[in-house]
């Protein structure tokens, strides 16, 4: 869940985990720490056509959801753009 400031600034205030309803302090748009953010927009094929979904985990939710998964994550590292 995201909180932003008023209407006319649109800027991220905080992050709110749906996990665990912990608070991610954001500064200059950028969370202050590892946060995964979920939107999904539900197709035809699904039962909930047209719904959009949304929420966002903080790092030890992630890691509590990705433990129970049959095979883990796919891992690879990131590489910068420069
Ligand atoms: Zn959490």
């Amino acid at each position: 869940m995201r909180e932003y400031k008023k209407e006319e600034t649109k800027a991220l205030e905080r992050i709110i985990c749906n996990g665990c309803g912990k608070v991610i302090a954001v500064k200059h748009g950028m969370p202050m720490e590892g946060v995964l953010q979920v939107r999904k927009a539900w197709e035809y094929m699904s039962g909930k056509d047209g719904q959009v979904d949304s929420f966002d985990l903080c790092e030890e939710c992630y890691d509590r959801m990705t433990e129970q998964f049959c095979i883990p994550p796919t891992t690879t590292e990131a590489v910068e753009l420069v």
